[in-house]
């Protein structure tokens, strides 16, 4: 747990944010698909909110937020050269992987994709908006091919990236998949990286307590040979091989 600088809080696209926190201790450690845990106001709330690492620069990390409630609305609303408290490097990244890579993003889920996107060598990201695109110029990586989908067709392909994927599928081979966005669309990618036969890993959401492993708020079911068990997002994920992943409950 370290006392940490906002850099910089800036909005990028309506109720999207980007702050850069200054954190020494976190930055040199972290890995793609890890996560801090952020504690918004000691005070109100008791609770910490889990931000992925959206991207290193230095010793400092950069964080890419949706305001969604009283957290995230306060968090837009801090100054530069406030303090912020946050714990982490937290959970287990994305593997690194050989080979030409597809990543597909939703929204939001971009956020723990852009520190990835940097360390693929070959393949194309696929990030798909409702409308207006955001944090796309964060991505640079010549290496790497960049489709955007939007869902009401403003820019790049009209529909929804998944659609937009299983398309380029039909022309295009991947090696290896990583995902991250709503649970929908992770279940829909399953299905298509299953039938294509491609193998990945998804990042996943849950709402969180103590992020350390030990209150199991934040439990997934698994698979678990022909039964089932129960993973903790923030110790043993928050990425997960995507074909382990158990969608609908297990009841
Ligand atoms: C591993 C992980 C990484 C995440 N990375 C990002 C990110 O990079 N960018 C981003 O915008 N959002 C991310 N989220 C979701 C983010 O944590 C929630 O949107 C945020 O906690 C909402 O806080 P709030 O106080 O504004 O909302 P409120 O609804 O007021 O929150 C009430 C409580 O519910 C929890 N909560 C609400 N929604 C979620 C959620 N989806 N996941 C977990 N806890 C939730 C809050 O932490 C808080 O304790 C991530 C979640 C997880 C689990």
């Amino acid at each position: 747990m370290m006392l940490s600088r906002i850099e910089y809080n800036e909005r990028i696209a309506d109720g999207v944010y980007v702050m850069g926190l200054d954190a020494g201790e976190i930055a040199p450690s972290a890995r793609p698909g890890q996560f801090v845990h952020v504690l918004v106001d000691r005070d109100k709330y008791l609770l910490r909110r889990p931000f992925s690492i959206c991207d290193v620069d230095g010793g400092t990390i950069k964080i890419m937020y949706r305001v969604k409630g009283v957290g995230t609305e306060l968090m837009s609303r801090a100054m530069r050269g406030e303090s912020m408290d946050i714990m982490g490097p937290l959970g287990k990244g994305f593997n690194e992987v050989r080979g030409r890579v597809a990543i597909v993003g939703g929204g939001i889920g971009l956020a723990p994709l852009v520190y990835l996107a940097r360390r693929i060598k070959s393949g194309t990201m696929f990030i798909g908006f409702n409308d207006e695109p955001f944090g796309l110029d964060f991505i640079s990586n010549p290496g790497l091919d960049i489709r955007v989908a939007t869902t009401n067709g403003t820019t790049g392909y009209r529909g929804n990236v998944v659609d937009l994927f299983e398309d380029t599928l039909s022309s295009e081979r991947y090696d290896y998949m990583y995902a991250c966005g709503p649970k929908p669309m992770i279940k829909e990618i399953k299905r298509v990286c299953k039938e294509h036969e491609i193998p990945g890993e998804a990042s996943f959401e849950e709402r969180m307590g103590c992020a350390l492993g030990a209150c199991m708020v934040c439990s997934i079911p698994v698979k678990d040979g022909d039964k089932f068990k129960y993973k903790r997002i923030c110790k043993d994920g928050p990425v997960f091989n995507i074909d382990e992943v158990i969608f609908g409950g297990v009841a």
